[in-house]
């Protein structure tokens, strides 16, 4: 299948060549000549399937071909979306894939003033990317108006519930047009979800284009206890002896984040942060120079965990294990992207085999225990079995040995030889009841 035999115009042909795009995902597949179509859109897509080409190529295209011009504060195509980051890279997409079309794009988001972006709605634009909680601060100021709204478009519709924006998604959707075309894309279809979307949309096509953790299966997964105190030291020496080139390294709280950073840095290692404290210009610069190559190791919390889009990211390690265990698929799913294979390392003590339980529970595996022989925990991480068990009382460690999947070996060892099996995500995340909850604008996206 190509491009073209889906009915995309010459402009967008043009672009998709430049960058390479040599057949469409399967997303792009299904979702590309529906949406040209008019057809409202329901998928089950994660990031890293191209999805945001999927929708992105099909609602420029119908920019250029149906509606009036834009007027002033006004808005043709919006998509609404989770954090800031994803907000910026979404746009970045309608940027590079409409650079040979005449139409404005623009992205509205929260924790920056709000006066430069009421400008720049002014004069109008036809795709306006923003965060739930901005969007309504501009509407109520009077700053956009939705009554050119063609097409609405929810990215990680799960993501946004999960991030307290229930009610002012349904301000939102309360002073849209209702007539006009809605795409939903999600991870998970929860109930919630499900009954959103049964009062958001009109007679939609479901797609599902892949297991939930499509991601993940190309990432390499497995995991080293360690005692909590020389999480530090161990990275450290894996990043020194393993000779990792890049890595995107989780940490669960700010100030872990910082101290990491600190630490890596007085090692002379090129380590930069982005975490909710930081402004989002910093956090922008950051991952800019991450994705540049000119910082090695990119130190993180959970907002960094989804949406973000980035080129050949071979590591992700998990300094701490994520307390909400969807978030490891999210994280890991930085990795292994459009086709290429990555790794996920995650640094486990004791104190934590809950949160890895919940994990193996979610992920349908035991993860791969590799041990490092010089950081044989003191406090040994109990075994944790399949279907969500610890085993309670562990024998003392002995010797450095490798448990879990029954495979042996050092870690470069195992890198070398052994490909520990695909996860398979089934569980479905609670996600706040769709209409029933004063929700807040989660505190990255303000
Ligand atoms: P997404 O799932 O939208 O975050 O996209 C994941 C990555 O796949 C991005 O780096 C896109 O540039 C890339 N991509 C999207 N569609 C294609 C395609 N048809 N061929 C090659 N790469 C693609």
């Amino acid at each position: 299948m190509t491009f073209a035999s889906l009915g995309l115009i010459e402009p967008l042909l043009r672009t998709l060549d430049s960058l390479d795009y040599k057949t469409p995902t399967a997303v792009q597949a299904q979702a590309i000549v529906p949406i040209l179509q008019g057809r409202d859109l329901m998928a089950a897509a994660q990031t890293g399937t191209g999805k945001t080409a999927g929708f992105a190529l099909p609602v420029l295209q119908r920019l250029m071909m149906e509606g009036p011009e834009v007027a002033s504060n006004s808005v043709r195509a919006l998509v609404l979306v989770p954090t800031r980051e994803l907000a910026e890279q979404v746009l970045q997409s309608f940027v590079t894939y409409g650079q040979h079309l005449p139409l404005r794009s623009f992205a509205a988001y929260g924790g920056v003033s709000i006066n430069p972006q009421m400008m720049k709605l002014r004069k109008g634009v036809d795709v306006l990317v923003a965060t739930p909680g901005r969007l309504l601060d501009l509407y109520r100021q009077k700053a956009v108006k939705f009554n050119q709204v063609q097409t609405l478009v929810l990215d990680e519709a799960d993501r946004m519930l999960d991030l307290g924006f229930a009610s002012e998604l349904e301000d939102v959707f309360r002073v849209l047009p209702k007539k006009r075309q809605t795409l939903l894309f999600s991870a998970t279809f929860s109930d919630v979800i499900r009954s959103m979307a049964s009062e958001m949309l009109n007679d939609p096509l479901s797609i599902e284009v892949s297991p939930r953790n499509a991601a993940a299966k190309s990432v390499k997964q497995w995991l080293i206890p360690v005692d909590k105190k020389r999480k530090g030291e161990l990275f450290l020496h894996l990043y020194q002896t393993k000779r990792w080139s890049q890595a995107l390294v989780f940490v669960k709280t700010r100030k872990g984040v910082d101290e990491l950073e600190a630490e890596l840095q007085r090692h002379g290692i090129s380590a930069d942060a982005i975490h909710g404290d930081k402004p989002q210009a910093t956090r922008q610069r950051a991952l800019q120079r991450f994705k540049d190559g000119e910082v090695k190791v990119l130190v993180a919390t959970d907002v960094a965990a989804r949406g973000l889009d980035i080129d050949t990211m071979p590591l992700v390690v998990n300094f701490d294990l994520p307390t909400v265990a969807e978030d490891y698929v999210h994280r890991i799913g930085r990795t292994g992207r459009a086709g290429s294979t990555g790794q996920a390392v995650s640094l486990v003590c004791a104190d934590e085999v809950q949160l890895l339980s919940a994990i193996e529970t979610l992920t349908q595996q035991v993860l791969q225990r590799v041990d490092e022989p010089d950081f044989i925990p003191d406090h040994r991480v109990p075994q944790t079995l399949p279907g969500g068990q610890v085993v309670k009382k562990p024998k003392k460690a002995k010797k450095p040995k490798v448990v879990g999947g029954g495979k042996s070996g050092s870690l470069g060892r195992w890198m070398e030889t052994d490909e520990p099996a695909a996860p398979v995500v089934k569980a479905v995340r609670k996600v706040p009841s769709f209409g029933g909850v004063a929700g807040k604008p989660g505190k990255f996206t303000k």
